[in-house]
């Protein structure tokens, strides 16, 4: 049994902490979500509905059931169970049935301040979502009122935490002032018990966070990362499956809505290029240390499929400020060779969509690509017959 314990609210260093103990029959450990300290009042206090949320996935795995001491939103309880609980037990072999035993549940409405949210990493999907809501042809009723962003915190306690604004806080506090919109920095160390990669649990990762805010969010605008047309119950991915989340995480005073699910990742890059602020705040890399000079390092496959994107667009040059488009045209044909050789390898959707709009511009592939999509083959499989040796000879 994995109890998740009465709710406590506290002020630690400057921040307003909302925790909880979660307990097995071996381990006890604090799980918590905190904002500034002026933010205090959009902090839920009366019910563990981002604690539950936040369990769910270790208790499958290790087939325990779980006892919420708080209350429990009751129409997030019957999301849970009647859409989430079925769909991973589908996905994944190594997951159990398990009971919620809620000593509480409440039908209270949440919200207070009727805020519509969404998150702010700067990347493509979330900068579309911003950018596309606040459009003209957005009813004034469900534009964004509040930009959150996630401080992952893999720290057992709030005392440990470091709050002050680093690269990713101000660029994203820059954003959220210049589309005159409000911004909530949120830190928790729920990522410790998500015992699973990122990309399998974001969404879960992510909404947590925002159930933790139900006073502040009345509409959470959560950005597709996929295609409705790749609609999959694929447990490594959690946005595959997102429209059976949004019915699932949904509380009497809160919703979760899957932004634009049918606008591929192409055509979210080409429509965020035309604005100012992208070109200097866009943010796609999952290696920046690798660069001094760049917020992107220009070398991951995300700062690759994106400048490639923005190179079939014809807009690359306007990027100069986030990515070395210098280096990226040195190796043009290594990056399209690359391209393809994933396309043809893992059917990747992206370098589908990216080659697909390079025929469709009429964009020049260089014809020394194919040679780099032949080396990448040779290497990877190189690498490869290096690995199954290694393992053979131990
Ligand atoms: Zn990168």
């Amino acid at each position: 049994m994995i109890t998740v314990g009465k709710i406590q609210s506290a002020m630690v260093n400057g921040l307003a902490v909302l925790s909880s103990e979660i307990k097995t029959e071996t381990t006890s450990e604090m799980l918590f979500f905190a904002v500034r300290e002026e933010q205090e009042t959009y902090l839920c206090t009366d019910r563990a509905d981002a604690f539950l949320v936040t369990v769910l996935i270790k208790a499958m795995r290790e087939h325990q059931d779980i006892l919420v001491e708080s209350p429990i939103s009751e129409r997030l309880l019957y999301g849970i169970q009647t859409f989430l609980i079925p769909a991973w037990l589908k996905m994944n072999p190594a997951f159990s049935p398990i009971k919620i035993i809620a000593t509480h549940t409440t039908t209270e409405p949440a919200s207070q301040y009727g805020g519509l949210a969404t998150g702010i990493s700067c990347g493509v999907d979330s900068l579309y979502t911003v950018l596309s809501n606040l459009n003209g042809e957005t009813p004034p009723s469900l534009k964004l009122t509040h930009l959150i962003l996630f401080n992952e915190c893999r720290v057992c306690a709030p005392c440990e935490l470091t709050t002050e604004d680093n690269v990713k806080i101000k660029a994203s506090k820059e954003v959220t002032q210049a589309l005159g919109l409000t911004f909530v920095p949120v830190w928790s160390n729920a990522i410790l018990f998500f015992t699973c990669a990122f990309e399998h649990v974001h969404t879960f990762h992510n909404m947590a966070h925002a159930l933790a805010l139900q006073p502040l969010i009345k509409t959470y605008y959560y950005a597709s990362g996929h295609s409705i047309k790749r609609f999959w119950l694929d447990f490594s991915d959690a946005s595959h499956y997102d429209l059976i989340n949004a019915k699932a995480l949904k509380t009497e005073s809160f919703e979760m809505i899957s932004h634009d699910p049918l606008v591929d990742r192409f055509e979210k890059t080409r429509y965020i290029s035309s604005f100012e602020l992208t070109q200097t705040h866009l943010d796609v890399c999952v290696r920046p240390q690798k660069s001094e000079t760049h917020i992107n390092c220009s070398e991951c496959f995300k700062c690759l499929r994106t400048m490639l994107t923005l190179d079939v667009l014809g807009v690359l040059d306007r990027f100069i400020s986030v990515f070395d488009v210098k280096t990226y045209r040195k190796n043009c044909a290594k990056n399209w060779g690359m391209t393809y050789y994933i396309r043809w390898r893992i059917k990747d959707e992206f370098a589908e969509e990216i080659i697909e709009n390079a025929r469709k511009f009429k964009y020049k592939i260089p014809f020394s690509a194919c040679f780099w999509m032949l080396a990448t083959g040779l290497f990877n499989q190189f690498a490869k017959l290096k690995r199954i040796m290694k393992r053979s000879s131990l």
